[in-house]
């Protein structure tokens, strides 16, 4: 299976088990993740509008790079 190709626009984003609050992902895309407290993070309600500016959709991949625990994942088309 062939990995999608980082030039095709992310579809979806959603976080797996294993998160620690760090709010690394928080930081780094405000627009798309919120780290409430006392709980795990989350992606926004209508984020799917916002990635489609390069700048945020660049800090979304920046963000599930650096997660600490890896645990964002991003479907691309
Ligand atoms: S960077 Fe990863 S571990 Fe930290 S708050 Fe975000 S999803 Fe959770």
């Amino acid at each position: 299976m062939s990995s999608p190709s980082p030039s095709q626009p992310i579809r979806r984003v959603w976080i797996d088990d294993g998160c620690i609050s760090c709010n690394l992902c928080e930081d780094l895309a405000p627009e798309v993740f919120e780290v409430p407290v006392g709980a795990d993070c989350q992606v926004r309600p209508g984020y799917r509008e916002r990635l489609a500016d390069y700048a945020v959709e660049a800090q979304v991949v920046e963000a599930a790079e650096s997660c600490p625990t890896e645990v964002i994942r991003l479907e691309r088309d």
